[in-house]
């Protein structure tokens, strides 16, 4: 079957968005969905158990994580064939986004099991659309690959002509704008959204040269979004042909 209902009663699944800084940014539908569910799995139990303290929530955690989810998806896929209801929560923000998840989403699938992603709190969307760049077509790129296949991506990414969303750590940030500057060109325009959410967030948009100068005086840290200009018909950024 191509289409897709869903019943909440039948959901096995349940991924849930949590802050991504703000605590008041948890919804209420995902205090419901935490406080419903038989065993909730954790990237990090700690973290994920501070959370659900400060909920007043009280659910077995279990650990879900990159090390060991390619050997857990089956036995949960079993669980949750037997009745269990699972709900999958990352250290911040939408489970599956640049987190684990989709292995055990695909499995879930695979195995006819009814799988429920929770709208919520994710670092891409507004950063995104503080950038004030064009976000009627946009690609998500993640964390860019440190070593092995940077280059090769960094070329696919200099016709893009939407506009590029990554994740970057601090420590990584000044190299990669300075990447970008030699590969999109040092006027295309760009947009670093910091602590999005917290006390000390904070959003600078410019040109890439602009951006590679101000953080040379401005060392960053905290978590950090990188928001990147399409390239233009003619090769220059869009900005500049509008
Ligand atoms: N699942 C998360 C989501 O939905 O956005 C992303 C998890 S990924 C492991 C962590 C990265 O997300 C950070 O390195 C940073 O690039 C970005 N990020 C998470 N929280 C952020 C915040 N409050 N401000 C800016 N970027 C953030």
């Amino acid at each position: 079957m191509l289409f897709e209902m869903s019943e909440e009663k039948n959901v096995s699944l349940y991924l849930v968005p949590t802050p991504i800084g703000n605590l008041k940014d948890i919804t209420l539908r995902a205090i419901e969905t935490l406080k419903s569910v038989d065993v909730i799995l954790a990237e990090d139990t700690r973290t994920s158990g501070m959370l659900l303290k400060h909920l007043e929530i009280n659910k077995p955690l279990q650990s879900y994580h990159i090390f060991n989810e390619h050997k857990t998806v089956e036995k949960l896929v079993d669980r949750m064939k037997k009745g269990e209801v699972i709900a999958l929560v990352s250290d911040a923000g939408t489970p599956g986004i640049s987190d684990p998840g989709f292995l055990l989403v695909r499995a879930a699938k695979e195995a006819g099991l009814e799988v429920n992603c929770l709208p919520g709190p994710t670092a891409f969307v507004p950063a995104l659309v503080n950038s004030g760049l064009p976000n009627d077509r946009f690609t998500f790129e993640g964390f860019l690959p440190h070593k092995k296949g940077r280059k090769t991506r960094l070329e696919e990414l200099s016709t893009e002509s939407r506009t590029m969303v990554f994740y970057e750590s601090p420590h990584r940030l000044m190299k990669t704008l300075e990447q970008f500057a030699e590969v999109f060109g040092p006027s295309r325009m760009a947009s670093v959204s910091r602590e999005l959410s917290k006390m000390f967030e904070e959003n600078v948009r410019g040109t890439l040269d602009e951006l590679v100068e101000y953080y040379q005086h401005h060392p960053i840290k905290g978590e950090i979004v990188l928001v990147v200009e399409g390239r233009g018909k003619t090769g220059r950024s869009r900005e500049e042909e509008d």
